[in-house]
């Protein structure tokens, strides 16, 4: 049969659509992965983390539930974290689906016992053929307040080195060049196996690997981070010099009640150390803004954490109140409208601090992947980009260039998000 597997919500879902992929490829199956596609079966990877991507999910499944209606479609499966956090209330509103799939019910929907999502090194890819995730560990053992992910995702559980190590090397084989490594925390890879932090002996392994141009760090945390990591990042010129840490909020009281451990003075300090460690290194993160009892003086106190810091990539969230997550208690008294407000403030100040960094970037030569070639432009991504949250290298289209190729582009100009350039003979 035909499957089309459609993927939603994070990086980790597209991860096990691949797997799952390889699982019904290995049975005899063709796997499509485009919305829509001409299919037997339609299996719908949801998204069950904040109420937007929730809503996302449930209109493609009764999306998929109309397309069944009109005979384009036999059959509806749908696994994934909507299914975890409301399986019981999905059975009773949507009962033409076919099946809902936890996520240790998977074997029963491949008709494999053995089958776990972190229990094999095999993938088709959905992604572009240069470029891809490797998902290290699954589940987190934080708490923090705000969070569902524990919920959903359940405790920290490592792929052991040897498996990645292979799964990375298969990806290489298949002509892919950059890797984004991905986890609910990196930082905390391995404690569950050995009972100490793993990261950085990992990263030499994966350093290895032949074919893998650039390896990027996303999801890190930052209590106990382990900076060792960054020796590794200095040694393997792999490792793109980027590292995404997301921080949430600076304010200690926000910080006591969102959980994170940690302090202000302590996140200053260990963005210090990295920025000494690894010079020239992109830090991107991530802030809530609008988080219960979040005042206007900690919010002033964000905007000038923001303005110190100066993360070279940045994005922001307006506080969601989750069900069964230890902030729900605290409701949600800050208007949507002050939300959006201090969403704004945040995002203007941030533009104002790209733009800075990719004026400095005009006149310089750097080292570009492209990903697509549009009516204009090639258009490509640094070691300091990642796909889809990073900025994008437009480049003039003098001459041919091969997608998931590297070009020398010299930078010519720049704007808040983008650089402009042309490739250097
Ligand atoms: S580290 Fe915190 S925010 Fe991230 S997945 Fe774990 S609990 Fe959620």
């Amino acid at each position: 049969m035909t499957f089309n597997i459609i993927t939603l919500g994070c990086s980790k879902n597209v991860v096990d659509s691949e797997v799952i992929a390889a699982q019904l490829q290995k049975q005899g199956h063709q796997v499509v992965y485009e919305s829509g596609e001409k299919s037997d079966v339609v299996i719908i990877n949801t998204c069950g983390f904040i109420g937007d991507a929730r809503e996302e999910s449930i209109n493609e499944v009764l999306m998929q539930v109309d397309r069944k209606k009109r005979r384009q479609v036999k059959k509806i499966f749908v696994i994934g974290c909507l299914v975890k956090r409301f399986k019981p209330d999905l059975l009773e509103s949507v009962p033409e689906v076919d099946g809902y799939y936890n996520f240790d019910e998977l074997s029963e929907m491949l008709n494999n016992e053995e089958f776990q999502l972190l229990g094999t090194t095999d993938r088709i890819l959905s992604t572009p053929r240069h470029y891809t995730y490797l998902k290290i560990s699954e589940g987190c053992d934080h708490q923090c307040s705000y969070c569902s992910i524990p919920l959903i995702r359940g405790k920290q559980v490592s792929k052991p080195i040897p498996m990645l190590v292979e799964e990375m090397q298969k990806l290489a084989d298949q002509g892919v060049k950059e890797v984004m490594l991905i986890a609910q925390d990196l930082t905390y890879y391995g404690v569950d196996l050995t009972g100490k932090q793993e990261l950085a002996k990992l990263m030499e392994a994966l350093a290895g690997v032949k074919g893998i141009e650039w390896i990027r760090l996303h999801y890190t945390y930052p209590l106990n981070f382990p900076t060792e990591i960054l020796d590794v990042m200095n040694a393997h010129p792999q490792y793109c010099r980027y590292l995404d840490i997301p921080v949430q909020h600076i304010s200690d009281d926000i910080l006591k009640s969102m959980r994170r451990g940690g302090n202000s003075k302590y996140i200053h300090q260990l963005i210090e150390t990295i920025r000494e460690k690894v010079p020239g290194i992109a830090l991107r993160t991530t802030l809530i803004t609008g988080y219960p009892g979040e005042t206007l003086e900690q919010h002033k106190e964000l905007l000038a954490f923001i303005k110190k810091a100066r993360f070279e990539r940045l994005g922001a969230f307006t506080y969601s109140q989750e069900e069964h997550t230890p902030a729900y208690d605290l409701g949600d008294p800050i208007k949507k409208s002050v939300k959006t407000k201090r969403y704004n403030d945040i995002m203007k100040l941030q533009e104002e601090i790209s733009l800075a960094f990719n004026e400095e970037k005009v006149g310089t030569t750097m080292k570009v992947i492209v990903d697509v070639e549009e009516e204009d432009f090639y258009v490509g991504r640094t070691e300091f980009d990642s796909p889809d949250v990073d900025n994008l290298v437009f480049i003039s289209k003098d001459r041919p260039l091969t997608i998931g190729e590297f070009y020398s582009v010299a930078i010519t100009e720049a704007t808040p998000y983008d650089l402009f350039g042309i490739v250097k003979a």
